[in-house]
């Protein structure tokens, strides 16, 4: 799908550090928009391997501040588009994404969600039990009595799913045709920056001589930026998902619940992929819990009673690099030719074409792009928050 360089250059025009979603995606987009082709893309293990091959798929932007509505959306027209670009089926499926509220006061939340959504050009309306009900007819609105019940939804029709390490695979081979080189099995051990500016990087298979690095490493964030000195407010969570063994299509729409902290929709291949919120300590551990598998799976009876006697096929964990306000962190640093893409908690896999795109911008120009500038490092010391938490947690 794409070649396998025997060896580093002694040098690159830009280093990629981190062969996920994002960084790929910027290595494609430097080499397609900007011709900038003289690039690696370092990963320490296989591509994919960090949250872009763990992540639920869920993609949206029925977000809830202008900054984060305009760059989702940006990047939910880049994502339907994708699999004729590539000419690989990503499997991209529009279901319909919904936020249950089960209470009258989680309700007024999802009116007013809904309302903010609308203002911001994003397609969202409050839908009542019975509309649910028509549209999943298998759920259960009492929650078996175990819970309480469910009294309407905000209801996202653009929300979809697609197969996430076709994703990577469709950056990866894109820009190995362009002839960036992707490079696994290859870590960076340290970066070298003189006079405030960078200059090289550090591998274990050797040193590289470069001006510009973009450290898109999500989870593993906090030990590039100790790398170069730099501070972030960043913190690392353990986020857990399991799937359960494939079932007829019954299911065509995403259902999440905040309440529950369960989110649900069933993938090609017939699984239910489910998830919860963040494990609630900082840890940098891809292990996965017994405590999650059974809180997941009675919450998914709590809405789904026929599906008591089904399989969890697997389970797994990915690290999330969160940030105080649940948007990202993006752009220009304090030292030259030191680009950042990271805090994409649990909301990231959904933001990777734009993020590639507007990153490969600011990497080529040395100036951010205009919709990345609300997220920029800087906003934390100018108190300039972007506030997404009411958008970003469960619904990822
Ligand atoms: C269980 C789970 C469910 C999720 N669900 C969703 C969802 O439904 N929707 C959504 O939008 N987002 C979701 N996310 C979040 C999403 O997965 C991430 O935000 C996104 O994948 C980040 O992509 P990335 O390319 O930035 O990083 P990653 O895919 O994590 O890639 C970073 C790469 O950097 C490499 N690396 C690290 N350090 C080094 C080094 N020193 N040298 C070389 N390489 C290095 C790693 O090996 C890794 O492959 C979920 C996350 C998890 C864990």
């Amino acid at each position: 799908m794409f070649r396998a360089p025997e060896q580093l250059r002694n040098e690159y025009d830009v280093v990629i550090i981190g062969g996920g979603g994002h960084g790929l995606a910027a290595a494609y987009y430097l080499a397609r928009e900007h011709g900038i082709t003289n690039v690696a893309v370092l990963e320490q293990g296989y591509i994919g391997r960090g949250g872009t091959g763990r992540n639920t798929a869920i993609i949206r932007s029925n977000y809830l501040t202008p900054e984060g509505a305009r760059f989702y959306q940006a990047s939910v027209e880049l994502f339907q588009d994708l699999s004729r670009q590539f000419d690989l089926n990503l499997f991209y499926s529009e279901r319909g994404h919904f936020t249950l509220a089960h209470s009258p006061a989680s309700l007024r939340t999802q009116r007013w969600r809904a309302e903010v959504n609308k203002h911001l050009g994003i397609d969202s309306e409050l839908v009542t039990p019975a509309e649910i009900k028509q549209m999943v007819p298998e759920i259960d609105l009492d929650c078996g009595g175990q819970q309480p019940p469910i009294h309407g939804a905000l209801y996202h029709p653009p929300g979809a799913i697609a197969r996430h390490d076709a994703v990577a695979w469709g950056y990866a081979r894109g820009a190995d045709q362009r002839g960036v080189e992707i490079h696994q099995q290859t870590r960076v051990t340290d970066i070298e920056i003189r006079d405030g500016a960078v200059c090289g990087v550090h591998t274990d298979k050797g040193f590289i001589k470069t001006r510009k690095v973009l450290s898109a490493v999500a989870g593993w964030t906090t030990g590039i930026t100790e790398m170069v000195s730099l501070r972030t407010p960043l913190v690392i969570h353990p986020l857990q998902a399991m799937v359960t063994e494939p079932l007829k299509p019954w299911l065509n729409k995403i259902v999440v619940s905040a309440s529950l902290h369960l989110y649900v929709s069933q993938s090609s291949r017939g699984e239910l992929v489910a998830g919860a919120s963040l494990d609630p300590y900082e840890l940098i551990s891809m292990r996965s819990t017994l405590d999650f598998a059974e809180g997941t799976a009675g919450h998914l009876i709590d809405l789904f009673p026929m599906l008591g006697d089904i399989k969890i096929l697997r389970q797994w964990a990915g690290l999330c690099d969160m940030t105080p306000d649940f948007s990202p962190i993006m752009g220009t640093t304090p030292i030259e030719g030191f680009y950042i893409d990271a805090g994409w908690g649990t909301w990231g896999f959904k933001a990777t074409p734009i993020s590639g795109l507007t990153m490969a911008h600011t990497v080529a120009t040395g100036n951010d792009h205009e919709l990345i500038e609300p997220f920029n490092l800087s906003r934390f010391s100018r108190w300039q928050l972007v506030g997404e938490k009411g958008a970003a947690s469960v619904g990822h």
